[in-house]
């Protein structure tokens, strides 16, 4: 297992889950536990090109840090990374879901992640409630981690707030 914190940053894409928002009901093959249910959390998908290159000693299951879209603020958020059964468990899906309410989808934007610290591995739940209050208490514990000083305080890190730059796609 690597050596935590680990900093990524790129493109959020439609995930698996595209449509379960409108329909309001959970998709058929979804990417993540995020997508499983559009209106418990929405997950946002990082691009194919990080999850690519996403390190293999960082292992499944589900992460705290902090995260920032575009230039906006630095908030609190829970990470799923899994095997996607969208492509029979071959690829992987890395998705973020926020501890923030946005206005507005966030696709094509740059999001920039520090990953933090492990909660828990992946799990199958027996029941759509189950797997909503997992989430729940995932985002508890998040907000507890990240609350504590050694944590909180790589929320100023340089990553997110570039000495006298902005952050750009620059592919
Ligand atoms: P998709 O299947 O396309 O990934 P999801 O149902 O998983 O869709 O929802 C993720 C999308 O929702 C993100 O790509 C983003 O545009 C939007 N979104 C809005 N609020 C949030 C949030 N708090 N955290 C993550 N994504 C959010
Ligand atoms: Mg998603």
């Amino acid at each position: 297992m690597r050596q935590l914190p680990y900093f990524c940053r790129g493109e959020v894409v439609k995930g698996f889950g595209r449509g379960s928002r409108q329909l309001g009901v959970p998709t058929g093959e979804p990417a993540g536990p995020f997508n499983r249910h559009r209106r418990a959390a929405g997950g946002a998908n990082f691009s194919e090109q990080v999850v690519e290159s996403f390190p293999s000693d960082i292992s499944t299951g589900i992460y705290y840090g902090w995260a920032c879209v575009g230039n906006g603020d630095v908030h609190k958020m829970v990470l799923s990374i899994g095997w996607n059964p969208f492509y029979k468990n071959t690829k992987k899906s890395v998705e973020t879901h926020i501890i923030h309410t946005f206005k507005e989808d966030f696709y094509g934007e740059i999001l920039s992640i520090a990953i933090i610290g492990y909660i828990r591995p992946e799990k199958n739940f027996d029941s759509l409630e189950a797997l909503i209050s997992a989430i729940q208490e995932d985002i508890e514990e998040a907000k507890r981690q990240l609350d504590l000083p050694e944590h909180r305080k790589l929320k100023e890190d340089n990553f997110f707030h570039p000495p006298g730059g902005k952050i750009v796609n620059n592919h």
